[in-house]
């Protein structure tokens, strides 16, 4: 199996809102980095897959099965950011629930994980830092042993030694190439450091999900006057922005437009760029 994940078509409605036919594939050895705005529909998409909610459409192949199937979850780690569980127990009281339920439960390395994360001991989940509950949500999505982790904002919330910590397990859960992860994150530095491509979610809509190397190679921002930016061949144009300051284009192929234009200011486009330009681009 290549592919942990792989969702075809799918739409769900809520209200005024709707996953719109969203296609989005994790393939083994990849870290897939689900961005999008608030309100986009990552957590609905993310739900989706796990089989938490039922699509209204299309199809959710979770490890080559229906995410209802409970094979299909047996191999995969979840951490959602309003995980509640355990509050009233310690991490050793937790790991007793778990491995009663879980059949592949690792308690070495569960042991291991609340060492090196400092967590652990007499207190009780409840009364943990909210870094130290992700942690610890992290420790029991990894002790059952996964190959596909699915992590919804991981690393929201969390000061920057902690976030670096948690990047490197999940570079270190990378080492096995049979290994994958999705995940959601507005860290979008996070995303460009741990993620080999990105999906882009917007208004419900999966823009795309490409290669992180070759998109950022392959947009740029431009920076000039409209007039100039209006100039340039449409099907460079990503998205413009006019203001008090002059004028900007997230434009794609940098090279063609280096070429039109030598002197124009060109600095690579990051993902938050890339959000920014994007949500944007019925407003020039
Ligand atoms: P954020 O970045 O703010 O966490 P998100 O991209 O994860 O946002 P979702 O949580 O998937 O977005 O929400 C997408 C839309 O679906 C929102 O308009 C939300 O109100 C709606 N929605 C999500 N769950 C439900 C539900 N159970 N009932 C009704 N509407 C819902």
């Amino acid at each position: 199996m290549d592919n942990l994940i792989e969702v075809r078509g799918l739409v769900k409605r809520y209200g005024d809102f709707a996953l719109k036919a969203v296609d989005l594939t994790v393939p083994a050895g990849c870290v897939v980095g689900l961005v999008g705005e608030n309100g986009a529909g990552k957590t609905t998409l993310l739900r989706a897959i796990l089989g938490l909610i039922r699509a209204d459409e299309g199809s959710v192949a979770l490890m080559g099965r229906a995410p209802s199937e409970p094979e299909a979850r047996a191999e995969v780690g979840a951490v959602f950011e309003e995980n509640a569980c355990f509050g009233h127990l310690t991490a050793a009281q937790a790991e007793r629930v778990m491995c009663g339920i879980v059949p592949n439960w690792d308690s070495d390395r569960y042991a291991g994980l609340l060492e090196a994360f400092g967590i652990g001991g007499k207190k009780l989940v409840k009364d943990y830092s909210k870094g130290m509950r992700i942690k610890l949500n992290l420790a029991v999505a990894l002790a059952r042993r996964p190959r596909l982790l699915i992590l919804d904002e991981p690393t929201s919330g969390l000061d920057p030694v902690v976030r670096g910590e948690l990047l490197d397990i999940l570079l270190g859960f990378m080492q096995d190439e049979r290994n994958a992860i999705l995940v959601s994150s507005h860290i979008t530095s996070d995303l460009e450091r741990i993620a080999d491509q990105i999906a882009y979610i917007h208004a419900g809509e999966m823009l795309f999900q490409r290669d992180k190397i070759e998109l950022m190679e392959d947009m740029a921002v431009v920076r000039c006057s409209m007039a100039r930016i209006d100039q340039l061949p449409e099907e460079l144009v990503i998205a413009k922005r006019g203001g008090a300051f002059g004028a900007s284009a997230l434009v794609r192929n940098p090279e063609r437009v280096r070429a039109l234009m030598p002197d124009a200011v060109l600095d690579a486009a990051s993902i938050d760029d890339m959000m920014r330009y994007y949500a944007g681009r019925d407003a020039v």
